[in-house]
């Protein structure tokens, strides 16, 4: 199969031919119709996880078809159309039991603890706990932007941040994550104030439903424009991009007793991220992370999104051929883009 394989971390990645991958016992091996280009994929180029050695394959949101299923799968066969959370659980330690697979103590990810999805074929680990059927009418494209940003933000809106109609939402980072969250906020009832460096992506977020926005590069203090939009602060605020400003400026955002999650990764090669932990006591703030979303919690938003509440498909803003990848992967650590690039492993060169 082709592969986009890179052998030192941050050193142009190739497409080239690889073995194709066969599936352990109780996982299944899917042909890989859609698969997005997200910015931990970037991390993972940059050597910012300790799990990957290369020779390594990226990529971890994906949409396809299953393909071939070990002896110990008994809930999917050949042909199903499936997506899968970017955590791929074990399904028998505690966590699983008590229904958090997004925290599975032996977790997988395609794309980080063994070969992803920026290839024809990927093999996913424990399919029975971890396959996602799609819904008929429900795209590869759209599907492969669920896996992760997307779900991601579901679970950091919706379970994580308790979000309520009425209250005001903080949306720090609006990339692919950032927008999702914007989308779910604004239709869960809830005022959406959208902040970003990019003009593009704010104008995106306002076509989501943000009511307001916030030009990170022509204010002073960010936390202070959104504090002053929302009559004193907002009840939730996420770092939907994953830095030490935006991480500080969201828990900046909010009013008393409000709630900060942290979505946005923060590998920090050099130490830890600092957090305005005064500012937590003071105001008696929770301090919140969301790690992705369990196989089990996705029929409630593939519900939202058949009922066309949630519409994920107005988010994948460009699509290119797996020969595009090592470039577009680069360039994720300068302009992170806006919306969703979805990958097609089976298009054509151009
Ligand atoms: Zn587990
Ligand atoms: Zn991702």
């Amino acid at each position: 199969m082709r592969a986009v394989v890179f052998e030192r971390f941050g050193e142009p990645a190739e497409v080239r031919d690889v073995p194709d991958p066969t599936p352990a016992v109780h996982g299944v091996v899917v042909r890989v119709e859609a698969t997005g280009l997200c910015r931990s994929d970037w991390h993972a180029w940059m050597g910012h996880d300790p799990d990957i050695t290369p020779p390594h394959v990226p990529g971890h949101e994906l949409a396809g078809v299953v393909e071939e299923v070990g002896a110990g799968v008994t809930r999917w066969q050949p042909g199903d159309r499936v997506t899968v959370p970017f955590v791929c659980a074990c399904g028998g330690c505690a966590a699983c039991a008590a229904g958090d697979q997004q925290v599975c103590e032996r977790q997988t990810q395609p794309g980080f603890t063994h070969w992803g999805s920026f290839a024809q074929y990927v093999a996913l680990d424990h399919a029975d706990v971890n396959l996602v059927a799609l819904p008929e009418g429900l795209s590869y494209g759209t599907a492969a932007s669920l896996g992760c940003r997307f779900a991601t933000a579901f679970r950091a809106v919706v379970a994580q941040g308790r979000v309520a109609a009425g209250e005001w939402v903080a949306v720090h980072g609006c990339g692919g994550v950032g927008l999702s969250a914007v989308m779910i906020a604004a239709a869960s009832g809830a005022r959406v104030v959208a902040v970003d460096v990019s003009p593009r992506a704010l104008e995106l977020a306002r076509t989501f439903g943000a009511a307001a926005c916030v030009d990170a590069s022509a204010v002073q203090d960010t936390a202070e424009a959104v504090r002053d939009l929302t009559g004193g602060g907002a009840h939730l605020s996420l770092d939907a991009l994953g830095s030490p400003v935006t991480c500080a400026a969201s828990v900046g955002s909010l009013r008393r007793r409000g709630r900060h999650v942290q979505v946005g990764l923060l590998p920090s090669p050099t130490g830890t991220t600092p957090v305005p932990m005064a500012r937590a006591i003071a105001l008696e703030l929770e301090l919140l992370g969301s790690h992705g979303m369990a196989a089990h919690a996705y029929p409630p938003m593939l519900e939202l999104v058949r009922s066309g509440v949630l519409s994920p498909d107005l988010l994948v803003t460009t699509t290119i051929p797996l020969d595009a990848v090592p470039e577009a992967l680069a360039a994720l650590g300068t302009a992170p883009g806006s919306g969703v690039t979805v990958i097609e492993p089976w298009m054509n060169r151009p």
